[in-house]
């Protein structure tokens, strides 16, 4: 299937208006960015229902389109940046490996356009065929600022459609660059001994400070083509009570936007924010941060065009 065959598989979704009240249309035309939900839950290993995650994204975002030039930056986004909502990538239920080969070609069409992505999903499992896309694209394994309580690099074989592997997976394919990639607000078990990444966890996040945190990521990643993944459970269960599988003692939004913030002048490629599940939220808690993580992204976009 080719990349132009694949647009005619977006639906829209809402009735007038898109992520943060851009344009709902699924030819981005010469769009600067494509916004993409990509509805799919079905890697999902906890609690299930982020196949609603882009519409809760979108909804939440309407509380941020009243501001010209969102604080603290200090120029108005949508004159530097054109940025249209494509909408949800559509596949049969229970058809993963449709999901898969739709979701790479449609990542793909909006790269060979020279736009840059922002995807809403799903579950975490969304990442590995958007990150397959993006390393054909540059002809270059990608590397990773990754924002999760989880590493998911969970060794499998034969479970193909799961969110906790795609890390085991993909620098074995030779898409990602293990170690150039960093992973940031981790709190569970991992190989500590014998583990690819980088890990700034939770924890080390609180007490060396954001600044200290942003120098080590800037580090790590160096000057190649990063890809920013944030699972929403990256955030205290206080900040983001809506996802699959919370973990206490994670980081608030007071320190993830600062440590989004600080990734300003690296080649970002995309972005993904995942795992959100508005069912399980109260008071649009959940999709707000994620809403307000993807803003912040193209923010970081319009500011890396000065
Ligand atoms: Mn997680
Ligand atoms: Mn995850």
């Amino acid at each position: 299937m080719s990349a132009e065959d694949a647009f005619p598989t977006y639906s829209i979704v809402g009735n007038n208006f898109g992520y943060l009240g851009r344009p709902l249309r699924p030819d981005a035309g010469d769009a600067d960015v494509a916004i993409i939900g990509v509805p799919y839950d079905m890697g999902t290993s906890g609690r299930a229902g982020t196949r609603h995650g882009p519409q809760g994204i979108r909804a939440a975002s309407s509380n941020l389109r009243w501001e010209e030039r969102r604080w603290p930056w200090r120029f108005n986004l949508f004159e530097r940046l054109d940025v249209v909502d494509c909408g949800d990538v559509m596949f049969p239920p229970g058809e993963s490996q449709v999901m898969v080969d739709t979701l790479e070609a449609v990542v793909t069409g909006h790269l060979d356009a020279g736009r840059k992505l922002l995807a809403l999903g799903g579950d975490h499992f969304i990442t590995l065929p958007i990150m397959r896309a993006m390393s054909r694209h540059r002809g270059q394994a990608v590397r990773m600022v990754h924002f999760d309580a989880h590493t998911d690099n969970e060794a499998t074989d034969e479970t193909r459609y799961y969110h906790g592997s795609m890390f085991y997976h993909a620098p074995r394919e030779g898409i990602l660059d293990a170690e150039c990639s960093v992973q940031v607000g981790i709190r569970t078990e991992y190989d500590y001994d014998n583990h690819p990444f980088t890990v700034i966890d939770a924890e080390q996040v609180s007490r060396l400070g954001t600044d200290a945190v942003n120098g080590q990521i800037r580090e790590v990643v160096g000057d190649g083509p990063v890809y920013v993944t944030f699972d929403i459970d990256c955030l205290d269960p206080a900040f983001a009570p809506g996802t699959g599988t919370p973990v206490a003692g994670g980081l608030s939004t007071n320190q993830v936007l600062p440590l989004l913030r600080g990734l300003q002048g690296l080649d970002l490629v995309g972005m993904d924010i995942v795992e959100v599940a508005p069912c399980y939220d109260h008071a649009e808690i959940t999709s707000l941060a994620a809403a307000t993580l993807g803003l912040e992204f193209l923010y970081l976009l319009a500011a890396n065009r000065d």
